[in-house]
């Protein structure tokens, strides 16, 4: 008999208690979301660090820090959403509304694949005008020409409006998610990104994701995406108009769905003959959790998947309407009062208060953006990575702070630098972010102390970077490898050739 261990809770030990994190370091605790916002206000940053850092070593060891080579693809910017923190979308009757053409994208990921790499991460808006032939045409063309590209395509946002779009059958929309999925996935669908999570409070999402599907609706997705063995991220983007609480109770969402998908998938491995990768629950195995049976590198097709990964990153407010609102404090007075979003998570009660009214708690809310900076990023990063007992990876998001803060995040609790792509236009329509190549990216991480290894999808190593041939050990002339900053004009299209800058992408 198998059964996935789920490591215990303590509610009653403060989340500064050492022994209580020694154990989550170990995988034989859980973090509450209580304890997890206690360390969030309560521990000196260095500290938090050094607990994220002592969890991350235990599951990936002292020796590499990993990255993957991957462009993305925004196939089209018409979208039916009027999320209010993006620069990206576009009407359909907008000057420079587009839809990339079939031949484009396939020269795209022609020269991915010549510059070695080894998947795709492909998104676009929701667009009412694309058939479902449209997407199972695009998979078959690609899978046939680049069998060897992995294809991580589809946020849970888009597979809704597919849903509406397409009308598929089914009782309820996990069967419905299921019948679009399938089809997707036989013409040459590989995995789903997280795009789309932002914060899963509904105050919140309701407030800057007009128009975008709900969390539950979110989670859904990806559940039935685990349920057809494939493997995805999630994502959370932070720093505007929620309280600390909405992004523990954001973790807890993503972990709670994770012990489920788990779970399904210890009952259904034990059900068939295949020798099984779960932990037994025999004594002398008491002391595994659930973590430590994620470490198996997946060697044959999967018969019920699960999140690997979770990124999380700063809003970027340049050109987007939710940039437009004042930051908290610009009226000092209200430094003294409660940030409104603070005071909303607070009513919420992690979801318990899901139908919250927030204009009878605060009329202010969503009116001001508490905007992150470094030490911030680094502390929900360190938080992620405790709270997170049970996702293999934790992303080190630099391409909004900086190359050198995502390298301090590898001592933050970070285990992978995202990847190096060759083009990026979501982010950057709506803010800076930085474009490193290669040699650069892994100098930062044997800087950082580790060796640089270039990964796949599902997180198993491809390349160690140790030898004399490895991109930054080969470099001669720093002054050419330098970081450069990526930033795009409002409206400014992109332009259908290819752009050969290497940048930093994620989810
Ligand atoms: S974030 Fe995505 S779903 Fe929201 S408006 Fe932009 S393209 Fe559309």
């Amino acid at each position: 008999m198998q059964r996935m261990l789920v490591p215990t809770e303590y509610p009653r030990v403060s989340g500064l208690d050492t022994g209580l994190l020694s154990a989550i370091v170990a995988g034989e605790a859980r973090l509450t979301p209580d304890q997890a916002l206690e360390l969030f206000h309560s521990m000196p940053l260095p500290e938090l660090g050094r607990w994220a850092d002592a969890r991350c070593r235990q599951i990936h060891g002292d020796n590499f820090r990993t990255y993957v080579i991957d462009r993305n693809i925004n196939y089209t910017n018409v979208c039916t959403a009027r999320c209010t923190f993006c620069a990206f979308r576009r009407d359909a009757t907008d000057h420079d509304a587009y839809t990339l053409p079939r031949e484009i994208i396939h020269q795209k990921i022609a020269q991915l694949s010549a510059i070695g790499g080894t998947q795709i991460l492909m998104q676009g808006g929701m667009n009412p005008d694309l058939p479902l032939d449209y997407y199972l045409e695009l998979l078959a063309s690609i899978k046939e020409t680049f069998p060897h590209i992995h294809i991580h395509a589809f946020s849970p946002p888009e597979l809704i409006e597919f849903v509406h779009f397409f009308n598929p059958p089914g009782a309820d929309l996990l069967a419905k998610c299921r019948w679009v999925l399938h089809k997707l996935q036989a013409a040459g669908l590989d995995s789903l990104p997280g795009g789309g999570g932002e914060i899963f409070a509904n105050p919140v999402r309701r407030k800057i994701g007009l128009g975008k599907c709900d969390a539950e609706s979110w989670l859904t997705v990806m559940f039935a995406a685990h349920s057809l063995g494939m493997f995805t991220s999630a994502t959370m983007m932070f720093g505007h108009i929620e309280g600390y609480a909405d992004r523990i109770h954001h973790m807890m969402l993503v972990r709670e769905w994770q012990d489920r998908a788990l779970r399904e998938g210890a009952v259904t491995e034990s059900r068939s003959d295949e020798v099984t990768k779960w932990e037994d629950t025999s004594p002398s195995a008491s002391s595994h959790s659930v973590t430590s049976s994620l470490r198996h590198s997946v060697t044959s097709p999967p018969t019920f998947g699960h999140y690997k990964a979770f990124i999380s990153w700063p809003f970027q407010r340049e050109n987007t309407p939710l940039g437009r609102v004042k930051d908290w404090g610009s009226d000092p007075a209200e430094l003294s009062q409660e940030f409104p979003g603070d005071r909303i998570a607070r009513a919420y009660e992690w979801g318990r208060n899901a139908e919250l009214d927030y204009k009878t708690i605060t009329p202010d809310f969503g009116r001001k953006v508490r905007m992150s900076g470094s030490s911030d990023y680094l502390r929900t990063q360190a938080i992620s990575r405790l709270m997170l007992d049970n996702i293999f990876s934790i992303g080190s998001s630099w391409v909004t702070m900086g190359p050198h803060i995502g390298q301090v995040g590898l001592s933050y609790g970070g285990n992978d630098m995202g990847s190096v792509m060759m083009e990026e236009n979501v982010v950057s329509s709506a803010g800076t972010t930085y474009c490193l190549d290669e040699a650069v990216l892994c100098r930062l991480i044997r800087d950082a102390g580790f060796v640089p290894a270039q990964r796949d999808n599902v997180y198993d190593l491809l390349k160690i970077k140790d030898g004399a041939d490895s991109p930054d050990l080969a470099v001669k002339d720093w002054s050419t490898h330098r970081a450069r900053k990526l930033h795009k004009q409002a409206g400014k299209a992109p332009t259908a050739r290819a752009s050969l800058t290497i940048t930093a992408g994620r989810a």
